[in-house]
């Protein structure tokens, strides 16, 4: 396929075989192989962001990761190096399809149930060479989590897999949450998911998200999923653990996370952060859907060093920095739809004394959160452009009560 041909001007999940336009050229999504990159491949990921992009790169809520500001020679040449790197699948289809986020420590952690990357791995391989379940919806993904230290359980995807005992719960996605069909042994676990996506993709005709079926598609899912479980799901409380600085996971297993304000990563601080994580003992680098990257270290000692080092390149190790408070999405000029500098603004805000939840959108598209925050600024598009529309207790969605100019909304949160 040409790569002009493959160029994809909309889309909802950019990959590297079919990247998305946007403000600031092409951006590719690179999807990592169980939730992990080497430090090899993460310093090719840096070097290549900086040769043939713009150098900026996105942690997603997805625990993928964009390279924006591509053009067309630029997007051959990361292909090249991605191809050499081993994170090319082998068509936009297999590409689109391998849509999985495991837990970040998943296999070093003590306190999980068990390592549930087998699953995974099962999972991401079956996605990636069967062509029957390339019919997937774009967004649709899996979820696959062993509890633990830092478990993502409590985050949405179309379907979950769980570690309860030496078993793994089945869930699906739906208008209320997650609902739980039962359980299976782990060496079966992926098969099962893999049945329930195929029997949504018979169902849906591969359209639409799992939680948008009927009640009438969601009932025939049930009874085609439940013949795969056992009906006995213990308790499931719902958690999801942000942890992040240096994580003492016990029995001698140490771990950092790292924070990039507003997942966005300078190719510069991707390349210096894996230097340091080599000197600590890493090998590699797990992303998480918080866009917190987890890594382990050798000792305390070295966890520490790593920590305060990672600091020093303006990454984000302590939990009360105030600028996780906030989310921005890209806004201008990366991205068409937005008339204000969202990250630049958000900065800004991230010194002033509101101490609430802070979404900084560039349109009410809301990219970068979808569920309430305290304080919602979206841009405003058409004549008014440059400003915000103020939201309290809400998402872009909901009612402006006023709109405002960027010196104003530093106004409004410095009280
Ligand atoms: S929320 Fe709007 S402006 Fe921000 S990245 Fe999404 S589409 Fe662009």
């Amino acid at each position: 396929m040409s790569i002009s041909a493959a160029v994809e001007v909309k889309g909802w999940c950019p990959g590297v075989l079919r990247p998305m336009q946007s403000g600031d050229g092409l951006i590719a999504r690179v999807r990592p192989w169980c939730g992990a990159f080497g430090l090899t491949q993460a310093e090719g990921l840096a070097a290549a962001a900086e040769r043939f992009g713009n150098g900026h790169i996105d942690l997603t809520r997805r625990a993928n990761l964009q390279i924006r500001g591509l053009d067309h020679t630029g997007l051959s040449g990361l292909q090249g190096v991605l191809e050499r790197l081993g994170l090319v699948d082998r068509d936009p289809q297999a590409e689109a399809a391998r849509n999985i986020m495991i837990a970040p420590l998943a296999g070093i952690d003590p306190a999980e149930l068990f390592d549930v990357r087998p699953v995974a791995r099962a999972l991401e391989n079956r996605l990636a060479v069967d062509a029957t379940l390339h019919g997937l919806p774009s967004k649709f993904g899996f979820l696959v989590d062993g509890g633990g230290t830092v478990s993502i359980a409590g985050e949405r995807a179309d379907i979950s897999l769980r570690a309860v005992g030496s078993a793994m719960a089945l869930g699906l996605d739906t208008g209320n949450g997650t609902e739980w069909l039962g359980s299976t042994s782990r060496d079966v676990a992926a098969e099962a998911a893999l049945a329930a996506a195929s029997a949504f993709i018979g169902i849906s005709g591969g359209r639409g998200r799992l939680r948008n079926l009927g009640a009438e598609g969601l009932a025939l899912l049930r009874d085609v999923v439940r013949r795969m479980l056992d009906p006995v799901v213990s308790e499931l409380p719902i958690v999801s653990r942000k942890s992040l600085g240096v994580l003492d996971l016990g029995a001698k297993r140490i771990a950092v996370g790292v924070a990039a304000p507003f997942g966005r990563l300078e190719a510069d601080q991707l390349r210096r952060f894996v230097e340091m994580a080599g000197d600590a003992g890493v090998t590699d680098i797990r992303l998480s859907p918080w866009r917190v990257l987890y890594v382990e270290a050798r000792d305390v000692a070295a966890a520490h060093r790593l920590a305060e080092a990672a600091h020093g390149i303006s990454l984000v190790v302590d939990p009360d920095d105030p600028i996780l408070r906030i989310e921005a999405c890209p806004g201008a000029p990366s991205c068409r739809s937005s008339s204000v500098d969202t990250r630049r603004d958000a900065h800004r805000f991230a010194a002033l004394a509101f101490e609430g939840t802070l979404h900084v959108s560039g349109c009410a598209k809301g990219c970068a959160r979808s569920a309430p925050a305290d304080l919602v600024l979206v841009g405003v598009q058409g004549g008014r452009q440059g400003r915000y529309d103020v939201i309290r207790n809400g998402t872009t969605r909901d009612a402006a009560e006023r709109t405002i100019d960027a010196a104003e909304a530093g106004t409004l949160l410095d009280v």
